[in-house]
C-alpha cells in the first residue's frame, strides 16, 4: 500500500532566499527572537564563566572536547535557529491555481490571498499569506514553520536540547563546587576552586533553571515533531487525520492518508529533499490522489458549516485577552489558544463552530447576514452573545436590558 507513485527528482530548483533589510529586521524586532537569544546568551555565558573555574578549556584533553562540543553545540542552534527564521515556510504565490483550472473545484479558495491554496498549504494569518505545507506559527523563530525551514526548525531543537542537557551537567558540576567551596579549599586542588559572587552564583542558579526548562519544553516539543515527521503529517494534518477518521463513512469509504510513505522515506521527504516545489508535486501512496486530503479537507468544512449556529452580540467585546468586564470567570477560563480574539460590537452577528464553558470560537457576519468577504475567525466571551433565535427586535431588547 505505502508504495511511491513518483519520486522526488534531483531537477527541482534549490531553495532560494530573498530578504531585504526591512524583512531581516521585522522578523528579529519581536519578543520570541528577543526571549530565545537572551535565554541561549545566558545559558552560554554562565555555563562558560564557570566551566572555566573547575575545568579550563587546555587543562586536559577531556575538558578540551567539553567545550568545543558544547560550542559546537551553541553554534548549530544559533545556525539552525536564523536559518529557520529567515528561509521561512515558503509562500505560495498570490493568486495561486493549479495549471488545470478543472482542478480548483478539489481546492479551498483563500479570500485573503485571493487564489487557491495548494495541497498542504494553509493561510496564516500572523504571517499574512498562504504557507507551503503550514505545520504552526512558531513565535520564537517569529515565522511559521513549513516546507522549506522544517528541516531547519527540527535541526534548531534537537541542538538546544542536546546543548543544554550538556550545560545542565557543567553548571551543575560547579554548582556542587561552589557550594562545597570551603571542602575543595582544604582538601581539593587549590587550582581549580569555583568561587561566585552572591550575583554570579544567582545568575549561574537562574541560568541552570533555564537550561533545565529548555530540555524539558523543547525536548517535548522536538518529541512531538519528530512523531509527526515519522508518519509524514504537520500539526495541521494530524488534527484533519483524527477527524477524518472519527467521521461517519459508507461502508466501502475508508480514508487512506496519501503523504505516508513509510518512515524512512518520510524522514528523507524532510531532511533531504526540501527541494519540491511545496505546491504539487508532493509524492503520494497507491490508491490516493494529490487531492485526497483536499477533499477531505472540503467535506470536513462543510460538516463544520452545517454544524455552526448563529449568535448575536448583546455585549461588546474589545478583543481583549483578559476582560476583566467579562467576569474573573471568563478571565480564568481562557481557551487553551494562541488564536485571535475578535473586538464585537452590540448587534453584530456571528456563526459559532466551537463551545467552550466560557468562551465561543466563530466567523463574524456582515450587517446584511451574508458572511463578509473577510470573515474575521476568533474567541470571544460567551456571555458577550445570545444564540439567533428571536427577532432581531427581541434581541435588541435583551441587549437593551444586558448593557
Ligand atoms: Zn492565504
Ligand atoms: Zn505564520
Amino acid at each position: 500500500m505505502t508504495k511511491l507513485t513518483h519520486k522526488p527528482g534531483p531537477h527541482s530548483p534549490p531553495i532560494q532566499v530573498k530578504m531585504s533589510m526591512y524583512e531581516l529586521f521585522y522578523r528579529i524586532s519581536h519578543w520570541g527572537p528577543i526571549v530565545a537569544m537572551t535565554i541561549i546568551n545566558c545559558i552560554t555565558f554562565s555555563t562558560l564563566q564557570v566551566t572555566s573555574m573547575w575545568s579550563p578549556f587546555f587543562s586536559s584533553w577531556s575538558s578540551v572536547i567539553c567545550h568545543l562540543l558544547f560550542l559546537f553545540l551553541v553554534g548549530s542552534t544559533l545556525y539552525n535557529f536564523f536559518c529557520a527564521m529567515f528561509i521561512g515556510p515558503g509562500y505560495v504565490p498570490l493568486g495561486w491555481h493549479p495549471e488545470n483550472i478543472d482542478e480548483c473545484r478539489f481546492l479551498q479558495y483563500c479570500a485573503l490571498c485571493k487564489g487557491y491554496k495548494p495541497p498542504r498549504a494553509h493561510h496564516c494569518r500572523k504571517c499574512k499569506r498562504c504557507v507551503m505545507k503550514m505545520d504552526h506559527h512558531c513565535p520564537w523563530i517569529n515565522n511559521c514553520c513549513g516546507h522549506r525551514n522544517h528541516a531547519k526548525f527540527t535541526l534548531f531543537l534537537i541542538s538546544a536540547v542536546c546543548g543544554c542537557i550538556l550545560s545542565s551537567v557543567l553548571l551543575f558540576m560547579g554548582l556542587y563546587r561552589a557550594f562545597r567551596v570551603n571542602w575543595y579549599f582544604l582538601y581539593g586542588d587549590h587550582q581549580y576552586i569555583v568561587y561566585l559572587t552572591i550575583y554570579q552564583l544567582a545568575f549561574t542558579v537562574f541560568s541552570f533553571g533555564l537550561a533545565l526548562g529548555v530540555v524539558l519544553a523543547v525536548g517535548g516539543l522536538f518529541y512531538v515533531q519528530m512523531k509527526q515527521i515519522i508518519k509524514n503529517e504537520t500539526s495541521i494534518e494530524n488534527w484533519i487525520v483524527i477527524k477524518a477518521l472519527s467521521r461517519p463513512r459508507l461502508e466501502n469509504d475508508t480514508f487512506i492518508y496519501p503523504y505516508n510513505l513509510g518512515w524512512w522515506e518520510n524522514i528523507k521527504q524532510v531532511f533531504w529533499y526540501p527541494q519540491e516545489n511545496g505546491l504539487t508535486d508532493w509524492p503520494i501512496v497507491r490508491g490516493c490522489s494529490p487531492y485526497t486530503l483536499t477533499v477531505e479537507q472540503l467535506i470536513q468544512k462543510e460538516d463544520k458549516k452545517a454544524r455552526k449556529k448563529q449568535y448575536t452580540i448583546v455585549k461588546s467585546y474589545n478583543g481583549s485577552w483578559f476582560p476583566l468586564s467579562k467576569g474573573i470567570r471568563t478571565c480564568l477560563n481562557p481557551p487553551c489558544s494562541d488564536e485571535y480574539r475578535i473586538p464585537l460590537s452590540i448587534g453584530d452577528k456571528v456563526y459559532v463552530t466551537r463551545w467552550r464553558k466560557r468562551w465561543l470560537y466563530g466567523e463574524k457576519c456582515s450587517v446584511t447576514g451574508g458572511l463578509e468577504e473577510n470573515g474575521v475567525k476568533g474567541w470571544f466571551p460567551r456571555c458577550c452573545a445570545v444564540e439567533f433565535t428571536t427577532t432581531d427586535g427581541e434581541v435588541s431588547k435583551v441587549a437593551k436590558k444586558l448593557s
